[in-house]
């Protein structure tokens, strides 16, 4: 480095354009490093963790630079191409780097003023390790349940603490005080040992001879002798094992324990892997698989990013597996990339199958000490080679990185909405292969729009897997016309007569049912049934749902409540009907239809602890449930194999949905929820309730046509200039004042009318106008040609000009690129 280095340009995390120059002190000139973190004044009082990008010999022009406070790392935790990636992020999505860096790193490495600690639980109250000023810390925390930055500040009389605090969270004396608050317990586990002195084989002979008459107890220790052997971890048997697995009385292995045969211990079983799934498997390709893995491969080798379009259950996960296989073998690393957290849980087991301890997950539902963990792990020597993860596991540290897997491809959930960054994990993860020259595989049943669109033009690869795993045939899709229902009167609550004789047929065959229902809660709303008053939310321009279960009338947008009303506020009537069906009242009723079958239902509001979703999952897959009712979530990507019906109960709700991607997604949600029927062995049924049969799209379901949904659906979005074909970008203006979002809203518009080669749509209010007590604008610009980027960046800057306008300082203007 130019010894005239005594600048940092720093990253604070913070939504402020741009970054900060501070100056370095001269004794931590040789220390600070681009990707350290710094500890920096900002603003009055406030102090910050800031990131440092770059070291520099050029003061500010425009304020006094401060000294950086400083420095508290070693080592960088962020490296290069990570900052290139944010770099990238904040241009490509049009929002500040202090944002990105904010998505970007777990909490625990940003330590602010606003944090807040208290004593860590595993804390054994040794202090040893401690020096004076940590003393006191410790002291202090002791009477209180938590301190501030400031308190802590006031304890130790410095001004900058910082330092104190991160040595502390360290040792692990103390942590985050939030994070403290949905640390979940770590899961214990009893394992046996056999007592050292029975090592010596005379003695072990006297044990077995005293143990003749006791033959529970001897079959109990010759079991345990027996699976120390053959077990993964030689000389330690696991409770589960000897009880669940071997069927040993728990009282006899008590018995040993307290003949000193069997020692007893508990141990923390680790957070990060479950080695219960392990040992190696081999699965050999199909011909079919082997001629897709041979053509992917090749494919992407040449164009680096290719699209796996493969029916659901063909093997396309199997696919997956070898293509790990050969970039673990050419010693890289692979990240494979979910949309849904929860499909981690079904995924990790068959990954660890083949690779073990090798395997590493990182999400947002990890603990935050967890995500730490992790990150520090990708930035050492040995870090894992398979990171599986939602889209935040794109921003850790890789070292070698050789593919990204994208499952379920065409999931929205890969778009961040709130807040900024608002990425798609695709693009992004396509920059990220650009950039590490690694190849990125795409992966779906019904892949996007736009990712099958490439793989037609040949801008990337595209690889068809058509055949199901073993020959299963994909299901048979009944249409049951509801208007002929409705006419006949044969349609009971929600359900058709046909549905319900089909969910008879397959209840009596021992299969499971699935049926899907895009809305939870217990019905839509509740209406008078006099005067057609509805209860709205306060804070937003929408009707509450009603929830049955927990008695109350709920926003989805804010999540306010009230109390279900009984008595209508308008005209006085107690006649209040509830419309429309949430998930929430459909198994309520199919209950009380089939009173044998044990109904279970998966939606947001079933699946909020940690492992409630985990746990349905598993009761559904062990059978403990027959009929499952869900929500979207029951369509993503999972594995079952005695589902031998789907019911879909409204398809006319996801094609009425008003969006230019509606029936793109209504296909990809009718196809994929299709393919939980019928995996193994039988066939599989399914119902699709409509009242519109003769629909084109219902059609192409039926047909298993993706292609003519796709041919169809691209014609439109020519037709009508939307994605693949122009570029899209939605500013969202907020305000809780009406009158100001219209004056802000306008004016945008007008100082974006100089942009060429745009349609700029509105200002324009959404369908719901007002969430959370404030207005909602929308400009929609739709862009084509080339140098989108260089007008991305002239829109960005004239946004943020309007913004720091003085009548627009309080308006929240948000940027969406591709918005979804
Ligand atoms: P997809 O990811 O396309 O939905 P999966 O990879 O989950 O399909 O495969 C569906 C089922 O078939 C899984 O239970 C999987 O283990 C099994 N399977 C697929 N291919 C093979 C194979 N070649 N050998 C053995 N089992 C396979
Ligand atoms: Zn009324
Ligand atoms: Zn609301």
């Amino acid at each position: 480095m130019s010894a005239l280095a005594h600048f940092v340009e720093v990253i604070l995390p913070i939504p402020l354009k741009g970054t900060f120059t501070y100056r370095v002190p001269r004794d931590m000139e040789n220390v600070v490093q681009t990707g350290m973190r710094v500890v920096v004044q900002f603003g009055r009082r406030k102090l910050y963790t800031g990131l440092v990008l770059q070291k520099h010999d050029r003061p500010p022009t425009a304020y006094q630079a401060k000294y950086i406070v400083d420095v508290l790392d070693e080592e960088p935790v962020v490296t290069p191409s990570q900052i290139s990636f944010w770099q990238w992020m904040h241009t490509y999505y049009m929002c500040h780097l202090g944002d990105v860096m904010n998505a970007a790193i777990p909490s625990g490495l940003k330590l602010s003023s606003e944090t807040r600690l208290a004593i860590h639980p595993d804390y054994t109250g040794e202090t040893e390790d401690l020096d004076a000023e940590e003393m006191d810390v410790v002291e202090s925390l002791q009477h209180k349940p938590f301190l501030t930055m400031e308190d802590i500040a006031k304890v130790v009389r410095k001004t900058h603490v910082l330092h104190v605090v991160q040595s502390l969270v360290k040792k692990e004396v103390v942590a985050q005080y939030e994070e403290l608050q949905h640390k979940f317990k770590p899961k214990i586990e009893i394992i046996y040992r056999l007592a050292p002195w029975l090592e010596d084989k005379e003695k072990m002979a006297e044990v077995f001879d005293a143990l003749n008459r006791a033959t529970k107890q001897l079959e109990a220790l010759m079991q345990f002798i027996q699976s120390s052997k053959t077990g993964k971890e030689k000389g330690v048997v696991r409770r589960t094992v000897l009880i669940k697995d071997n069927g040993i009385s728990a009282a006899a292995i008590d018995q040993l324990v307290k003949k000193e045969i069997l020692i007893k211990e508990e141990r923390e079983i680790t957070r990060l892997v479950d080695t219960d799934a392990w040992a190696t498997e081999n699965i050999t390709l199909t011909e079919h698989q082997q001629t897709t893995f041979d053509e992917l491969k090749k494919q992407l080798s040449d164009k680096k990013v290719a699209l796996l379009h493969g029916v659901t259950s063909s093997g396309k996960t199997e696919v997956y597996i070898r293509l790990i296989q050969e970039q673990l073998a050419a010693s890289k690393q692979v990240l494979y990339v979910l949309p849904e957290i929860a499909l981690t849980a079904q995924i990790i087991q068959r990954l660890q199958k083949h690779f073990g301890e090798d395997v590493g997950i990182y999400h947002s539902k990890l603990s935050d000490n967890e995500r730490v963990e992790v990150w520090n792990k990708q930035l050492g020597e040995e870090p894992y080679k398979v990171i599986l993860g939602a889209r935040s596991a794109l921003f850790l540290p890789f070292k070698e990185l050789g593919m990204v897997i994208m499952d379920e491809e065409h999931e929205h959930t890969f778009k961040q909405h709130d807040p900024a960054p608002r990425y798609h994990a695709r693009d992004a993860a396509a920059y990220l292969c650009k950039q590490a020259e690694a190849q990125l595989l795409l992966g779906s049943a019904t892949p996007s729009l736009e990712a099958y669109y490439n793989g037609m033009r040949q801008k990337i690869g595209l690889v068809q897997l058509t055949e199901r795993y073993g020959g299963i045939q994909l299901p048979h899709i009944e249409i049951c016309d509801l208007k002929l229902e409705r006419k006949a009167q044969t349609m009971k609550g929600p359900f058709s007569s046909q549905l319900l004789q089909r969910i008879g047929e397959t209840l009596a065959r021992n299969q499971q049912v699935i049926i899907f229902q895009n809305r939870r809660g217990y019905s839509s709303f509740i209406q008078c049934n006099s005067c057609g008053w509805v209860p709205d939310c306060i804070n937003c321009d929408i009707s509450l749902t009603y929830h049955k279960y927990s008695q109350d009338v709920r926003c989805h947008y804010c999540g306010h409540a009230d109390k279900v009303p009984h008595v209508c506020p308008n005209c006085q009537s107690t006649y209040l009907k509830t419309k429309g069906f949430g998930t929430e009242q459909i198994e309520e009723e199919l209950s009380v239809h089939f009173s044998e079958a044990v109904v279970a239902r998966m939606d947001m509001d079933t699946t909020r602890g940690k492992h409630a979703y985990t746990r349905i999952i598993s009761d559904f897959e062990d059978q403990r449930i027959n009929m499952l009712v869900g929500t979207q979530m029951v369509t993503k990507g999972l594995d079952f194999d005695h589902v031998g019906l789907v019911g879909i109960l409204n398809a006319d709700q996801l094609l009425n949905y008003p969006d230019f991607r509606a029936y793109e997604r209504a296909y990809q949600l009718m196809a994929q929820v299709s393919g939980r029927a019928g995996r193994k062995g039988r066939r599989g049924l399914v119902v699709v309730q409509t009242s519109e049969p003769q629909h084109f799209i219902i059609e192409q379901v039926v047909r298993n046509n993706y292609h003519g949904m796709y041919l169809s659906e691209l014609d439109q979005r020519k037709l009508f200039r939307y994605p693949p074909f122009i570029k899209m970008i939605r500013i969202t203006l907020k305000h809780r004042d009406r009158d100001k979002v219209d004056a802000a809203a306008d004016a945008l518009a007008q100082a974006l009318e100089p942009i060429p080669d745009k349609m700029l749509l509105g200002p324009e209010y959404p369908l719901v106008q007002r969430i959370r007590n404030k207005y909602n604008k929308h400009i929609l610009l739709k862009m084509g040609g080339p140098n989108i980027g260089q007008r991305k960046e002239q829109i960005f800057d004239i946004i943020q000009k309007i913004n720091a306008e003085k009548e627009f300082r309080s308006v929240y203007f948000q940027p969406d690129v591709d918005p979804m």
